[in-house]
């Protein structure tokens, strides 16, 4: 259900969208209401709400406009602080309505869909050369070893020669089970199938490369 892509949007409208997103979990209502009233920030939102629930149900967008109207803090206009005269001094102390923290109170999980939609209206930052120096100071991709990848995929890369139904190494030998979740041979028995076939003499006319 979720769109292939994004071409036919707005640039403006998308970025309007994820910061609607941004605003509303600060808390900051007034711009978030201001910026869903631009041209096409309500359609992007609607059409992305499901990426902000796990199970990619609707409702994003309402919720959104909810939280929106329901915030600055009501007590504290987001100042985080209340001011209370005691003996005719100004004292201020934690906004007992916010908590010194306005906005909804979200889940890590919440929060990691919501930036997983304002990622997804910014074009996948994650794809860019600026995220990957944030993310890992621009670290070369990891070149696998090809020895490393078949014992990840669960095969012995040396046994290539197929003979009679089964894969044998050069010396004559058959693999054993070599998979990363196989279970492992107790110490100094041989691996199960790690065997030697009984016809060990092997001519060119019987293999096969593979
Ligand atoms: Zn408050």
């Amino acid at each position: 259900w979720l769109r292939p892509g994004d071409a036919g949007y707005n640039a403006e409208a998308a970025y309007n969208a994820a910061c609607v997103v941004g605003l509303v979990r600060a808390g900051d209502g007034l711009a978030a209401r201001q910026l869903l009233n631009e041209p096409g920030v309500r359609q992007v939102l609607l059409d992305h709400e499901r990426l902000l629930s796990t199970i990619g149900e609707p409702g994003g967008l309402a919720y959104l406009e909810r939280e929106a109207g329901k915030w600055p803090c009501p007590e504290c206009r987001n100042d985080r602080v209340v001011r209370t005269v005691v003996d005719r001094q100004a004292q201020y102390r934690l906004c007992p309505a916010c908590n010194g923290n306005p906005g909804p109170s979200l889940s890590d999980d919440a929060v990691i869909l919501q930036l997983r939609l304002e990622a997804r209206l910014l074009h996948g930052v994650q794809r860019s050369w600026a995220a990957q120096l944030a993310a890992d100071h621009g670290l070369p991709l990891d070149d696998p070893d090809a020895d490393e990848l078949s014992k990840v995929l669960g095969f012995d890369s040396r046994a290539f020669i197929f003979k009679d139904g089964g894969w044998y190494r050069e010396d004559g030998t058959q693999p054993g089970p070599i998979s990363p979740f196989a279970p492992k041979p107790a110490e100094g028995e041989a691996p199960p199938g790690d065997t030697k076939p009984e016809t060990p003499a092997t001519t060119p006319e019987e293999t096969a490369s593979g």
